[in-house]
């Protein structure tokens, strides 16, 4: 049913007058966004289940996708940046949300004209937020971010040390909203550093002020209820990528990749196909040319590797992959299936993220933010 209403909902969004003027469309799927997020939720059921919505919502449009989760009942977000916080607040002003990178000097005030949560990394940003804070008068929320082996970002030990030998004065100001930490290896279930960064975490914390506890990424809600804390933080398992890469993908396909089949050639012996002449003919077929190519995100290094779909039928990209064009096989595609202006899958069910990422020797997270700003996006379900 749910596939039915789907199908026709696309094909008619597919004749729409932007999608018409487009090389390629992205189609995502807010239903199958939802349903991850309550997965994620119910797995980490004693836990509030946030939703990381950096790099513009992992390409998917952060504004959307937020807004559809807010719907579902998400309340508690994380972007990288005060900018997408920007647009996040605006659409959601009741929403909590916390910014990732904190609070670069002089972006005090931005943050809280807009509401915003930073995530502290340092006794320096920590100090810089309760200065603010006696500055306006009142307690300032902020997550503080200890950083428990990543050595990315959070309070280094030295600086946690300090922290704990004198809270009361160091958090002055401070409305605390809780303590973070992110784990480094949690998509390898056998990497034994996943429980020591559990152990640091626990370590610290019997050392600080009782607040909140954020541990998980998408990966570590799958080490079970131990990881879960207070506040669960998925990002990829949203958008439908295999977040625990030794189970099969238990989270639904989120995005859809369709590109507009512009040009169908007949092609025989000794045609070849592209820039650099790359690939040769061997026997006679014909070449269909896609609207998109490695601007949208679509990775160069696909080249003789891609594989997109038509009418259900596997086209083989042949040649390299261009700026705003790909060349596949379509030989084997029957010639009703094959029309101008029809449309080619290039992520779908045949191809999901995962499967495109290992080919272009990626992950999953780059090709799904990589998804360009040049694909017009289509939201279907929700
Ligand atoms: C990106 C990020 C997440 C989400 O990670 P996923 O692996 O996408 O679930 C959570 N916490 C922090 C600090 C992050 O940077």
């Amino acid at each position: 049913m749910a596939a039915d209403r789907m199908t026709s909902e696309l094909a008619g969004l597919l004749n729409s007058p932007e999608a018409a003027r487009v090389g390629a469309v992205l189609v995502i799927d807010q239903d199958a966004l939802v349903a991850n997020w309550r997965a994620m939720a119910a797995l980490a059921s004693g836990a509030e289940c946030a939703a990381v919505v950096k790099a513009n919502g992992y390409g998917l449009g952060d504004v959307a996708v937020a807004s559809a989760l807010w719907q579902a009942g998400a309340r508690s977000f994380f972007v990288a940046d005060i900018e997408a916080g920007m647009r996040v607040k605006k659409a959601l002003p009741a929403s909590r949300t916390m910014v990732l990178h904190g609070v670069p000097a002089g972006t005090e005030t931005d943050l809280t004209e807009q509401g915003l949560i930073p995530v502290l990394s340092s006794l320096a940003e920590i100090g810089r937020w309760g200065t603010h804070a006696r500055h306006l008068g009142r307690q300032l929320p902020a997550f503080i971010h200890i950083d428990t082996g990543m050595n990315r970002l959070g309070l280094p030990p030295g600086e946690l040390d300090r922290l704990c030998n004198d809270p009361e004065n160091l958090l002055g100001g401070i409305d605390l909203q809780g303590w973070m930490s992110h784990l480094a290896c949690a998509d390898d279930p056998l990497n034994p550093f996943t429980a020591e960064q559990l152990r640091r975490v626990r370590a610290a914390l019997a050392r600080l002020p009782k607040a909140p506890v954020s541990l998980a990424n998408s990966a570590g809600i799958f080490h079970g209820a131990d990881y879960h804390f207070d506040l669960v933080r998925p990002g990829i398992a949203l958008y439908g990528a295999n977040p625990a890469p030794w189970l099969p993908n238990p989270m639904r396909p989120v995005v859809r990749l369709l590109a507009r089949i512009l040009q169908v050639r007949d092609v025989a012996p000794p045609d070849t196909v592209g820039y650099d002449a790359t690939h040769r003919i061997t026997a006679p077929g014909k070449v269909a040319a896609l609207g998109m190519g490695y601007a949208d995100g679509y990775p160069w290094s696909l080249a003789g590797k891609g594989m997109a779909m038509v009418g259900g039928h596997p086209a083989p990209l042949i040649g390299r992959v261009s700026m705003d064009l790909l060349t596949v096989d379509v030989t084997s595609v029957p010639d009703h299936q094959l029309q101008v202006g029809g449309w080619a899958d290039i992520i779908g069910p045949h191809r999901d993220v995962d499967q495109v990422a290992k080919e272009a020797g990626t992950i999953g997270y780059e090709v799904l933010t990589r998804l360009g700003s040049r694909y017009h996006r289509i939201y279907v379900g929700g």
